[in-house]
């Protein structure tokens, strides 16, 4: 247990494209709330690669294993042969197995929608991101949807035990189980008997993934915590976040039993690195969800009084108007930075 005064040491990785920009935005809110937070800045990505180094140094990956908590911007793959997804090996290999977005609407940034408050939790270890795909003939490829009992019924313990923790009141799980029968199959079944078996206290219920998509662009108020395989909720993540802002609004927690790896839904978009012009938000709010795992974690009171204040100031901050391009506003990355700074009660 850390007691309030000491630091929790935490890796930081700023990554690749508008990465390292809006990691830096976000490490001075950060120090100006005065997180109790050391940083241990690692690499990974086109970074790694440039500072002479494999794509995930070894390095990297032990110093999450050993600090347990890691703050991290989007990382480029490489393109071209040899080069497997670097956030998917990361999570892979540090077994992050459940991804958790939080879509909420946020005052001060108007959508079609006012109160969307959906939970996405993605299985991250299987499905279409298990990497096997063949060349099996000239004309043909095939790509191996993987799906295993063990990790269905994980993602699922997992899932209804958030819902419960976190006093949501229903799990849906959206599948194809009607054309894949069996990976799709064994992903619903798995939910269905925890539930049925463990979970008596939230309501459960299965859509098809595509009436799902239709239901919840119609009304995402009536979803509450939705639980996908990895491909669909990658999907549905980007669908969600444009039902309250965009990109630059989602956070997200990658965890595993031992270690837990907070980053935001956006990848690294290089069409807008380097202009100033991106949103830090949303890796903020997953700092913000960092904080208040250490809080729960480590019993650390100071890790949760400071994510409030960073909390309140970003949401004051938005309220006054004070926004980048991508909601509207005019300001640059540490001119909202400096908003937000400037509202730390
Ligand atoms: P990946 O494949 O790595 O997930 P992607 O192809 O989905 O990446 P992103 O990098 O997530 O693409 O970005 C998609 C678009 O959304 C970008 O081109 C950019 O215009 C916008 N975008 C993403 N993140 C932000 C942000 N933080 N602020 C403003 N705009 C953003």
């Amino acid at each position: 247990m850390v007691s309030s005064g000491k630091l929790h040491p935490v890796v930081l990785i700023p990554g690749d494209g508008i990465g390292p920009e809006v990691t830096h935005a976000v490490i001075r809110i950060l120090e100006a709330a005065a997180a109790p937070l050391r940083w241990q800045e690692a690499r990974a990505g086109i970074a790694a690669l440039e500072a002479g180094g494999e794509v995930l140094p070894e390095e990297t990956l032990e110093a999450v294993r050993r600090t347990g908590v890691a703050l991290k911007g989007p990382c480029t793959t490489p393109v071209g042969k040899g080069f497997s997804s670097v956030n998917v090996q990361m999570r892979k290999k540090l077994n992050l197995y459940a991804s958790v977005r939080p879509v909420r609407s946020i005052g001060g940034v108007p959508t079609r929608f006012e109160n969307v408050d959906l939970v996405i939790i993605r299985e991250n270890t299987e499905g279409l991101y298990s990497g096997a795909e063949n060349r099996v003939t000239d004309d043909v490829v095939i790509s191996l949807k993987v799906a295993t009992e063990s990790a269905c019924n994980r993602i699922a313990h997992w899932a209804f035990r958030y819902a419960t923790q976190r006093s949501r009141h229903k799990v849906t799980v959206f599948h194809k189980a009607n054309i894949m029968k069996l990976s799709d199959g064994i992903f619903m079944d798995a939910a269905e008997r925890v539930h049925a078996r463990d979970y008596p206290n939230i309501e459960y219920e299965q859509r098809i993934i595509d009436a799902g998509c239709m239901r919840l662009v119609q009304d995402p108020t009536q979803f509450d915590v939705l639980l996908l395989e990895n491909l669909y909720g990658d999907v549905l993540s980007d669908l969600a976040a444009g039902l309250v802002g965009g990109l630059g609004v989602v956070p997200g927690a990658n965890y595993g039993e031992d270690c837990a790896l907070f980053e935001a839904v956006h990848g690294s978009a290089p069409d807008i690195a380097g202009q100033d012009v991106a949103n830090p938000l949303a890796l903020l709010m997953s700092a913000v969800m960092m904080l208040n795992h250490l809080a729960q974690e480590r019993e650390d009171e100071c890790a949760s009084v400071c994510s409030e204040r960073i909390k309140n100031a970003y949401n004051r901050a938005l309220h006054d108007g004070q926004k980048t391009r991508d909601l509207g506003g005019e300001l640059g990355i540490e001119a909202f930075a400096d908003a937000v700074i400037e509202r730390l009660a």
